[in-house]
C-alpha cells in the first residue's frame, strides 16, 4: 500500500514544488487505474489492516479550494475517494499562515465545499486550526489546535474527525498524546513519524510537480521507498523554512472579500 501526500493542483505556476497541474493529476489517476490500483479514504484504513500492496490512499493537505476545482472532478468521475486535511480555522479563507512567495494566496475550501467532498465519501481530517507546528506549541495551544479542529470540522461536517495530518510534517510524542486524548484514532506526516502504541501513525510520499510518469509509478508500488523519503525528509526540512518566518508572528485569517 501507499499513502501519497498532494498539497495544490493548479493549472497555474505556484512558488515552490509541492503543487501539480491539473494535466499530470488526471493522467496519475488514469494510470493508478490502469495498474490495477484500489484507492481508499483513510477512515477506511482505520476498518481494516489490510496492507495490499495495490490499496492506495490519495491524501490532499492544507484544504485549498484548487482541489475542489481540479482533483475532486477527476476522482468524482471514477467515484474514487480520497482524504482532505483542513486548516481549520482557515476555511473559505485565504492562506495568511504561510510565507507569501511571490504575491500569491491560495483561498481554502468553505464548509458548503467540504461537506460535498465528504458526501462523496472522503475523509475530512484535521491539519490544525492554524497550521502551526505542533512540537513548538505551549500545552495550552496545542490542545487548542488539536481539539478547537476536531469540533469544529465535527460540527461542520456531522461525521467524526479521526485523522490528524501534522503541519510541515512535524510531530512529538507530546503531540500524539494530546491527539490519542483528543479522540483522533491515526496520524499521518511526511517522510518519518513516531509511533503510538494506541494511534495509526503513517508517513506519505509526497508527489509534486517534478514528478513524471516514472517517478509516480515508483511512488506508488513504494519502491525505493527510502530513497523518496530520504529526499522528502531535505524538503521537510527546506518546508520548514515557513515556521522560522512565520511562528511567533502569529497571522490572523482574511476572509476572502479582502483579498484577491
Ligand atoms: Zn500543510
Amino acid at each position: 500500500m501507499a499513502i501519497l501526500a498532494y498539497h495544490s493542483i493548479s493549472p497555474r505556476f505556484i512558488w515552490g514544488i509541492t503543487w501539480t497541474t491539473p494535466r499530470q493529476f488526471s493522467s496519475q489517476i488514469r494510470r493508478a487505474l490502469d495498474l490495477g490500483f484500489t484507492f481508499h479514504s483513510l477512515d477506511e484504513r482505520l476498518k481494516t489492516n489490510d496492507s495490499h500492496a495495490k490499496r492506495l490512499y490519495i491524501t490532499f493537505d492544507d484544504g485549498f479550494e484548487n482541489i475542489y476545482q481540479y482533483a475532486f472532478p477527476v476522482l468524482n468521475k471514477y467515484k474514487l475517494p480520497a482524504t482532505l486535511f483542513v486548516v481549520a480555522g482557515y476555511s473559505g479563507q485565504y492562506n495568511t499562515w504561510d510565507v507569501n512567495w511571490g504575491n500569491q494566496r491560495l483561498c481554502h475550501l468553505d464548509w458548503a465545499q467540504l461537506q460535498e467532498l465528504a458526501a462523496a465519501g472522503w475523509t475530512i481530517g484535521s491539519h490544525g486550526m492554524s497550521h502551526s507546528s505542533l512540537p513548538q506549541l505551549s500545552d495550552g495551544k496545542l490542545r487548542r489546535e488539536l481539539y478547537s479542529s476536531k469540533a469544529l470540522i465535527e460540527h461542520h461536517i456531522q461525521r467524526p474527525c479521526q485523522w490528524l495530518s501534522l503541519p510541515f510534517g512535524n510531530g512529538a510524542q507530546r503531540v500524539l498524546d494530546v491527539a490519542h486524548e483528543a479522540g483522533y484514532r491515526g496520524i499521518v506526516g511526511m517522510s518519518r513519524i513516531s509511533s503510538h502504541a494506541s494511534l495509526a501513525c503513517h508517513a506519505r510520499t509526497g508527489v509534486y510537480v517534478l514528478d513524471n510518469s516514472f517517478t509516480f509509478e515508483q511512488k506508488c508500488i513504494a519502491k525505493y521507498k527510502k530513497i523518496y523519503h530520504l529526499i522528502q525528509g531535505m524538503l521537510d526540512i527546506c518546508s520548514n523554512g515557513t515556521v522560522w518566518v512565520k511562528q511567533g508572528i502569529g497571522s490572523q485569517p482574511r476572509k476572502r472579500s479582502s483579498l484577491g
